[in-house]
């Protein structure tokens, strides 16, 4: 470790800025060798903020692995690697919150912060392990007092609590060494369970004891009271050894149609809901650890008033009033199921292999059309080609599984492979009964053409467009479901399977990398962020950020492409 300077010019530094204009903060940028007893590590100002009320500072320590001594062996593939840097997050954000005082005067004076600590573990930017050390990477609320530089006060960030957060945090002596190994192989057994499902022909799993409900519709830790844990139907129940857990049981969610019914407020969506989360990993405890969906499993839902362009929906939907063609169908205005439809086409698109779908959040006339109404509306006044007619098709001639929350039609009984019956948070296996009362199941539908797939097409330079105003790039966050990218404004609350903030801001970035290295010979906007994605593994997030930041989280292709796919101005080809 090579300090550009020592610990004690900052000190200097500080103390001749304290009581002076706010950017007067501006000097303390730049590397810095801390030794403080046992405690060595290099500190590196990133960015110092502007003032008090702009976003904080950025710094980073970066460690040797000599002090740091993080386990070979809970770091020695890329999963361990990650779920160990996770875990490090996690300690610094504890440390945090024990030795960090907080409130030093105006803005974010005294705030010391890390991105991440949701229920799932992703890929992220904030803590980095490599061969020779870790680093962390923290934001920083420079102190003011009046809009002047509290030199002092940040005097004791830097030479108090930092370093006690750094020796907390980051020094594996120091942390719980059975937990830091409890998550870590906690984590690789949920990859091993997900690839396991493929090699068996399952699509989802869920382990008998899982917790699946949550505290409360906007906060995604585990419900603490009256949870009944989770246990499989004997029919349904695999088993599977793990490398680490050992033996497990529970309901496996084998490939095709599967339905699950039961009536309201038993517990359908909370099931459906841990299945489009399982496409992550969990930490332990938190009650979905051991259930796990393909990784290429696809929320869609009915979104109306969204943009669609150019998508193929012909599948769907067919001889729209004024004779609109949708082949190539673009709207500034979706309706509820012309939405659905767009949002399963843009999802195979996108190399879905499996669709999730709620009835709760679905359009009812995009999923059934009954007899009578059928008898009433004769066919070529309805445009849409109902869900249940295309489901089975998608599996047979497509391979594209289903898992569909319905309490509210038996029509989908004819073309279900499995039925699961919620009772009392109960999952019963039903589907003996549901095929009795069932017709004989169609596997491509009569009187239709076959199911069509999506032409290649890209968006525009205008789409891509990053500039505001006089700024060539400016791309903001405010919140998870919402991003701006140059002048767009980027609406994805209704992209479920979205979770954390930094994987929005993460893709505002990769959308401008796409745009800066694969749009302009575009043969098709799935390819093009395949190598994104591609760049993304290979090179790391860091790869998307001009500047140093810790703030981004690894999102799948899917929700990029959901973000490009929802911009709302430009032309596609
Ligand atoms: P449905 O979709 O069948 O109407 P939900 O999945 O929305 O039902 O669940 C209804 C309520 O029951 C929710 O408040 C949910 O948190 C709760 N719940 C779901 N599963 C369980 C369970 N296993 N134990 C306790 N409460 C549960
Ligand atoms: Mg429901």
């Amino acid at each position: 470790m090579k300090p550009k300077t020592l610990m004690e010019s900052l000190r200097k530094k500080l103390l001749a800025l304290d009581g002076k204009g706010y950017k007067a903060y501006k000097a303390i940028s730049g590397e810095y060798g801390f030794s403080l007893g046992e405690t060595r590590f290099r500190l590196s100002i990133d960015h110092v903020q502007g003032d008090p009320f702009a976003l904080p500072s950025r710094i980073s320590v970066w460690l040797d692995m000599t002090q740091a001594r993080l386990p070979e062996s809970l770091r020695k593939n890329t999963v361990r690697r990650v779920a160990l840097e996770d875990f490090l997050g996690r300690a610094l954000r504890q440390a945090i919150g024990r030795f960090v005082k907080g409130r030093r005067g105006s803005g974010c004076s005294g705030e010391i912060s890390i991105a991440g600590g949701g229920q799932q573990v992703l890929v992220r930017n904030a803590v980095l392990i490599s061969s020779q050390g870790v680093e962390a990477r923290l934001t920083l609320g420079l102190p003011a007092e009046n809009r002047r530089a509290a030199g002092r006060e940040a005097l004791a960030m830097f030479f108090d609590e930092l370093p006690k957060v750094v020796a907390a945090g980051l020094y594996f002596d120091n942390l719980d060494a059975a937990r830091a190994e409890r998550h870590v192989f906690s984590v690789e057994d949920q990859h091993t369970l997900r690839h396991w499902l493929r090699e068996e022909g399952l699509v989802a799993f869920v382990a008998n004891g899982a917790h699946l409900p949550r505290a409360s519709g906007v906060d995604d830790r585990p419900l603490r009271n009256h949870v009944l844990p989770f246990a499989a139907p004997d029919s349904l129940t695999r088993v599977v050894t793990l490398p680490n857990a050992g033996r497990i049981e529970g309901l496996g969610i084998p490939a095709g149609v599967t339905l699950i019914v039961g009536g309201g407020f038993h517990g359908k969506s909370t099931l459906l809901r841990a299945l489009e989360y399982g496409v992550y990993d969990h930490i332990p405890g938190d009650g979905r650890e051991r259930v796990a969906t393909l990784e290429t499993a696809v929320k869609v839902r009915a979104e109306d008033g969204r943009a669609i362009h150019e998508v193929n929906i012909s599948p769907f939907i067919n001889h729209l009033p004024f004779g609109r063609d949708t082949q190539r169908f673009s709207t500034e205005n979706a309706s509820g199921s012309t939405s659905q439809a767009a949002n399963i086409i843009e999802a195979l698109d996108s190399g879905a292999e499996l669709l999730l779908i709620d009835e709760d959040t679905s359009a009812t006339n995009f999923m059934i059309r009954d007899e009578r109404m059928q008898r009433l509306v004769a066919g070529d006044k309805e445009p849409i080609t109902p869900l249940v007619r295309r489901v089975r098709e998608l599996y047979t001639a497509h391979g594209v599984s289903s898992v569909i929350v319905m309490g509210g039609s038996g029509d989908y009984f004819d073309v279900a492979d499995t039925v699961i019956m919620m009772d009392t948070y109960e999952p019963r296996d039903v589907t003996q009964q549901a095929h009795a009362l069932a017709r004989p199941i169609e596997d491509s539908p009569p009187g239709l053409p076959p199911f069509e797939r999506q032409a290649a097409r890209c968006p525009g330079p205008q789409a891509l467009d990053a500039s505001r105003g006089k700024r060539p790039v400016k791309i903001d966050t405010p919140e998870t479901g919402l991003l701006r990218y140059g002048r767009h404004r980027i609406d994805l609350s209704q992209v479920e399977q979205l979770i954390d903030i930094g994987q929005t801001r993460a893709i505002g970035l990769m959308i401008h990398y796409f745009a800066r290295h694969y749009a302009t010979d575009c043969r098709s906007l799935v390819e093009g962020l395949r190598r994104v994605m591609d760049d993304a593994e290979q090179f790391g997030l860091d790869r998307f950020s001009e500047y140093k930041v810790g703030n981004l989280a690894l999102p799948r292709l899917f929700e990029l492409a959901a973000a490009i796919n929802r911009i709302r101005e430009g032309e596609w080809r």
